[in-house]
């Protein structure tokens, strides 16, 4: 068995491990520094950075451009903790980090930042290039960590079975979210090997899923109005959140039916508190709101006005309201009220309809095809000044591991950059104190 000595072992080489690296190569190159600490990266997939190539569906989202006020309103469950990471290494220095390496960007609705080329690869490219031009951490790939022992120096055991012994050890192994690349949760149990507590983990920023929605829970074929939902984009429609008949959430936005039911911005906007809350046995409903810009007295006067002109059919004003697609789920879901009684009850009803459609949720979209971890490494154990581990010195963690997680629009990488590039900055100023 082959035995290494490294002053630092970063596990894992996604957004946080790449940036860790980048910016320890970075501040080491700037400060011209006498020492020349053995740096190891060790990422178990074949390349790193896997999950950035599949980030923003493809294009990567990798910042967005608010500044803290308006940003910190994203991140869950506790803005302050992140707050210290954020001032260290902002959005506005994620942009200027990689224009400088090179990459071009461009800024979307939303304050959201995208490569400019549109391609994911090109983030991890950008990291990756610079990381070996820099020369400082070497990558070692298609090895995992398998276990992390504290004592005098941290002892690691590699999938190889080698041994790898280091001074400092940074843990950016990210949560659950899409196994298949990588992320797959081994970091929690290195933690708790250590001595930290680690909180519940629900995967956030995925589908909700309506009761009844499958023909049954076990099989992946969806009923008959839910084929017929399937695939239906919404734009600009209200969706209000319940928790025990509660209104607990209200976002307006752009909203998809998939085959796992309520997702797009608005159902993943809505998610984490669905989640936790359908995992406390709460009682979980949407109400879409169709037409959110018309109160229903607007809606009733404009339905009256279209059906002077002598065609009162429902799906005539339907067709006048509603975008294609959605006429006739709208009518299977409401057929109680508006195809089993008189045509002229079911016009008096559409407008409280057309405001009011009910999903009740039972249950969600898994690891497998969430975006991102709720739940991780606790807060209370880890530094916000250093993303130092509270209980073992020289210890660190960075990105989605830690108890942090953003909503959509750039910010779960952000907070993946901020806290590296803190880890970075404080691993660097240990270099230095020890060299
Ligand atoms: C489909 C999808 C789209 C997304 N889109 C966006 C977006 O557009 N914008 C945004 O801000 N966020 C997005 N996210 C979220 C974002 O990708 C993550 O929050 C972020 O990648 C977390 O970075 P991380 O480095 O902490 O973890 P990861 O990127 O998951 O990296 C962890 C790495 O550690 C490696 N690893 C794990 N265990 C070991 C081990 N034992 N030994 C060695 N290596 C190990 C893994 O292989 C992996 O490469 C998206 C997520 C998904 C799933």
């Amino acid at each position: 068995m082959e035995s290494l000595r490294r002053d630092l072992v970063i596990i894992g080489g996604g957004a946080a491990g790449l940036m860790a690296a980048a910016q320890i190569s970075s501040i080491l190159s700037e400060e011209g520094n006498s020492f020349n600490p053995s740096i190891l990266l060790i990422e178990k997939m074949m390349r790193p950075g896997r999950k950035i190539g599949i980030t923003g569906k493809g294009r990567c989202n990798l910042t967005n451009a608010r500044m803290w006020d308006e940003f910190s309103v994203h991140v869950h469950p506790n803005q302050n903790f992140f707050k210290n990471a954020f001032y260290n290494f902002s959005s506005s220095d994620t942009m200027d980090f990689f224009r400088k390496l090179g990459l071009e960007l461009t800024i979307e609705r939303g304050q959201r930042v995208y490569p400019k080329s549109m391609k994911a690869q090109d983030v991890t490219d950008t990291l990756v290039r610079y990381i070996k031009r820099c020369k400082a951490v070497e990558i070692s790939t298609e090895v995992s960590v398998v276990s992390v022992r504290a004592g005098e120096s941290f002892m690691l055991t590699l999938s190889d079975g080698s041994v790898v012994e280091s001074r400092m050890v940074l843990i950016a192994t990210g949560g659950l979210s899409y196994p298949a690349t990588g992320s797959t949760g081994d970091g929690y149990a290195f933690a708790e090997a250590l001595g930290h507590t680690v909180t519940p983990r629900y995967p956030s920023l995925t589908a909700l899923t309506p009761k009844e929605y499958k023909d049954n829970s076990d099989s992946p074929a969806l009923a008959g109005w839910a084929k017929q939902l399937c695939g239906l984009q919404l734009k600009n429609v209200g969706l209000s959140l319940l928790i025990n008949g509660n209104v607990a959430q209200e976002e307006f936005g752009d909203l998809d039916f998939t085959d796992g039911g309520i997702e797009g911005a608005l159902g993943f906007r809505v998610s984490r508190k669905a989640v936790l809350s359908l995992s406390q046995g709460q009682k979980v409903s949407l109400v879409l709101d169709l037409k959110p810009s018309l109160s229903e007295s607007q809606l009733k006067e404009r339905i009256r006005r279209e059906s002077s002109t002598g065609n009162n059919n429902i799906k005539y004003l339907l067709s006048k309201l509603l975008p294609r697609q959605m006429i006739q789920p709208f009518l299977t879901i409401h057929k109680n009220s508006l195809l089993m009684q008189s045509n002229s009850k079911s016009v008096e009803e559409l407008p409280k309809l057309l405001k009011n459609t009910q999903f009740n949720i039972d249950s969600y979209v898994g690891y497998e095809r969430c975006v991102v971890t709720n739940g991780g490494v606790s807060l209370s154990e880890i530094s916000q000044k250093t993303m130092e581990s509270k209980l073992q010195k020289g210890l660190y963690f960075a990105g989605e591991v830690i108890d942090l997680d953003g909503d959509t629009g750039g910010y779960n990488l952000q907070i993946a950059f901020s806290t590296a590039s803190l880890a970075a900055r404080s691993i660097v100023n240990e270099f230095k104190r020890e060299s």
